[in-house]
């Protein structure tokens, strides 16, 4: 079965290939000719990833899902939350998804605070056969005081996953996709989607 994943990040699309496995063909953006870029002007993750999968259907009348991932800092009140890709950017230090101004800034404003609890939480909304559906996975932990390691993307040289003693980039793609946020909203979506095929 083929399915678009509303997404242009080779890093989202091979960890997701991996957890659906054979059973689903993911195609990307790319993949259907979209290179525009898609709206995401909600202030929720919720409303986000609805956002770009609505757009998917109407404008290439796939079914498809899309995700929207926020990085939630205690001790920043749930910041920066759905801002999470512009982070930097929206303080003047950086452009959209750069990830070193991102973890430059966020250490920054952490600095000589003790709460260091953290969560990652994901949202994949999923248009399938005419409905709408809605997908959360969360892994809590703690953001480090310094980079560790180098694989992965994004935030995960700063985020440690609870009971863990190493940060997501010091983890293969394996170990990772089984405990992070988009791991589990993905597994959440597999099941439905194994059940309905
Ligand atoms: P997006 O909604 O997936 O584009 O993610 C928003 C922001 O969260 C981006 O800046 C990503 O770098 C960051 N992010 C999303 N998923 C991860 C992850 O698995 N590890 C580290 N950072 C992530």
């Amino acid at each position: 079965m083929k399915i678009v994943f509303a997404t242009n990040n080779q890093h989202k699309l091979s960890e997701v290939r991996q957890i659906l496995g054979e059973r689903f063909e993911v195609v990307g953006l790319k993949d259907i000719g979209c290179t525009e870029d898609i709206p995401e002007t909600a202030e929720t993750l919720e409303g986000n990833a609805l956002q770009k999968a609505r757009y998917v259907k109407e404008h290439y009348g796939l079914d498809c899902f899309a995700d929207d991932t926020g990085l939630e800092v205690s001790a920043l009140g749930g910041a920066p939350g759905v801002h999470t890709a512009r982070y930097a950017e929206l303080a003047g230090q950086g452009s959209t998804h750069d990830s070193n101004a991102n973890m430059d800034f966020l250490l920054h404003n952490l600095e000589n605070i003790t709460d260091r609890n953290a969560r990652f939480r994901t949202v994949i909304a999923l248009i399938y056969k005419g409905e709408e559906h809605l997908f959360e996975g969360i892994v809590e932990g703690t953001i480090l005081p310094e980079r560790h390691g180098h694989e992965g993307f994004g935030y995960d040289p700063v985020f440690q996953p609870k009971g863990y003693d190493r940060s997501f980039a010091e983890m293969s793609a394996d170990e990772k996709n089984a405990i992070s946020h988009r791991g589990r909203a993905t597994q959440k979506l597999v099941e439905f989607l194994k059940l309905k095929h």
